[in-house]
């Protein structure tokens, strides 16, 4: 089949063509706003007493309560509102002495209730803000990302779309709906507009995102898993004329479930609104949806008309209203910060900003911190994290911190080495051991045979032997030529199969060869 050479249509109705980042940004300067919802951890759900855990066989997680049968009454799970008030106060906010659940109105078919239990005007935490840094060809770069709220609401249903090729509605036989999610507790993370990041705009909106998350972990409200839906962001984006006072019309890119796609979301997104305005047309008020094989996103709702949700007190629910001892309480379990534990570590390790930075990115703070405290100094705790354990849990795709090996027992490996009882090359055969299961560095060295031969019976006969069989390296040493025992030395290393000590084994051939 002959290709078509003309030029394509002039895309009349269809969308502009998008300008290129560095040139959009010469014109335009964008703003960024973020909406992020967590998924609590707690073990029940939001309003009642159902479990959370994920993965159990459709609607075998509900109750009337979160399926909303007549008569039934919410009740409000004490833990959840623990999570909000730790993650305000970790976010710098203001706490709420007062405030009440609202109901969103709205029809949706995996919402058994038609309306959503949220907070609207009366969030339980305003006014918080948190700081993240940016590497930048000039170095790091920090940015203050001004929090308005965090509210609790209660996350809804799952709907599958079957019998379509692309599991969307479009096309679907049919749909059925699993309501063990429904109720699960939710909060949600809204920004101020971020303003002033020029062409940082998609690495600050990402750093936003993982210092967010980090943060959230610290705390241990959430596993915070992006790929698993536990944090999800929707990306506001607008863009307006370089030297102009009035924010763009926004757009916002829903459900974007990665750190590397809020990064490109943000970028398609700048470059997208600068074709549409270069065109002369306006930007349109919408939700939109990022498609990870484009990296780009299509267009979904359109916010121009703002739906009405009748939103209103929720009249089944008491208000909350922790008292000032409850959130001092609350304050005091606060643990390290991730921000804090940074800058400390960086302090007490002496790392440059590269060093940190590799290991913040690498997920081993905590990893190497737990191995400095099970006695490692943290040179080689850092060494041993990045370089052998992250290339094996990178092929094994897993996490750093999902490799089955303790700190304790990554500890335990460099004080083999140190002590002498393993060399580096043994030491990564134990990893290996450790990590196939075959038990503790000491029973891998054990059951493996593997530490240094410095014993000098055993290395004893090796040199001999070695001295033997290289007669002429030996008669060279003899006359003086102490570099020729570096043959011999590679021959016992050899004959032991890497395992020997190699500073002994030349002391003993040179005490031989002197001594002959
Ligand atoms: P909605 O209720 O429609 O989601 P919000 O007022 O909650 O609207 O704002 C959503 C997010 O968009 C917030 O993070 C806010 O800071 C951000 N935002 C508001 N205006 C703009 C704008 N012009 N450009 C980019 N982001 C914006
Ligand atoms: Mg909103
Ligand atoms: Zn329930």
């Amino acid at each position: 089949m002959a290709h078509a050479v003309t030029p394509s249509p002039a895309k009349s109705g269809g969308e502009p063509t998008p300008v290129a980042y560095e040139q959009a940004l010469t014109r335009y300067e964008p703003v960024l706003g973020l909406e992020t919802h967590i998924e609590l951890g707690t073990a029940s759900k939001m309003f009642c007493s159902c479990p959370t855990g994920f993965g159990a066989e459709p609607n075998t997680q509900v109750c009337p309560v979160c399926l909303a049968f007549p008569g039934s009454l919410p009740v409000v799970n004490e833990k959840a509102v623990e999570g909000a008030i730790r993650l305000g106060l970790a976010l710098n906010c203001s706490i709420a002495p007062w405030g009440r659940f609202a109901r969103k109105n709205y029809f949706y078919p995996d919402m058994p209730k038609n309306y959503q239990i949220s907070q609207y005007d009366e969030p339980i935490c305003v006014d918080g803000h948190l700081d993240v840094t940016v590497d930048t060809p000039d170095g790091p770069r920090e940015f203050r990302v001004e929090i308005e709220r965090v509210h609790m609401e209660e996350d809804t249903g799952k709907t599958s779309h079957v019998g379509g090729a692309t599991g969307r509605i479009h096309g679907a036989t049919y749909s059925i709906v699993d309501y063990n999610r429904a109720g699960i507790p939710l909060l949600e993370i809204v920004t101020r507009p971020i303003t002033g990041t020029g062409e940082l705009a998609p690495l600050v909106a990402r750093a936003y995102a993982a210092e967010l998350r980090d943060l959230v972990r610290s705390l241990g409200i959430s596993d915070v898993r992006m790929e698993e839906g536990s944090m999800r962001c929707d990306v506001n984006v607008s863009i307006q004329p370089v030297g102009t006072a009035e924010w763009g019309t926004r757009s916002e890119t829903k459900n974007v479930n990665s750190l590397r796609s809020v990064e490109r979301a943000v970028r398609s997104e700048i470059e997208r609104q600068a074709g549409v305005l270069d065109a002369g047309h306006r930007v349109v008020q919408e939700t939109r949806h990022f498609q990870e094989n484009t990296g780009r996103s299509i267009s979904g709702r359109s916010k121009e008309e703002a739906q009405d949700y009748r939103y209103f007190p929720d009249p089944d629910l008491v208000p909350v209203a922790p008292t000032e001892e409850w959130i001092e309480e609350l304050r005091a379990t606060l643990p390290e910060l991730p921000a804090a534990q940074r800058a400390r570590v960086k302090a007490e390790w002496d790392l440059s900003d590269t060093e940190l930075r590799d290991l913040v990115n690498a997920g081993a703070i905590e990893l190497v911190e737990a191995t400095v405290v099970a006695g490692a100094p943290s040179a080689e705790a850092r060494k041993l994290w990045l370089n052998e354990l992250s290339r094996r849990a990178t092929e094994q795709e897993v996490e750093l911190g999902a490799l089955p090996i303790t700190p304790a027992q990554v500890a335990r490996i460099i004080s083999l080495v140190s002590e002498g009882t393993l060399t580096n090359k043994l030491a990564r055969q134990v990893v290996e051991g450790v990590l196939a299961g075959e038990g503790g560095p000491d029973e891998v060295v054990e059951a493996r045979g593997l530490q240094v031969v410095s014993d000098d019976g055993a290395l004893g006969a090796a040199v001999d032997e070695a001295i033997a069989a290289n007669p002429d390296a030996a008669d060279k040493v003899r006359g003086g030529k102490l570099a020729a025992a570096g043959a011999l030395v590679g021959a016992v290393m050899k004959a032991t199969r890497g395992q020997a000590d190699a500073g002994r084994a030349r002391e003993l051939i040179l005490e031989r060869l002197a001594g002959a």
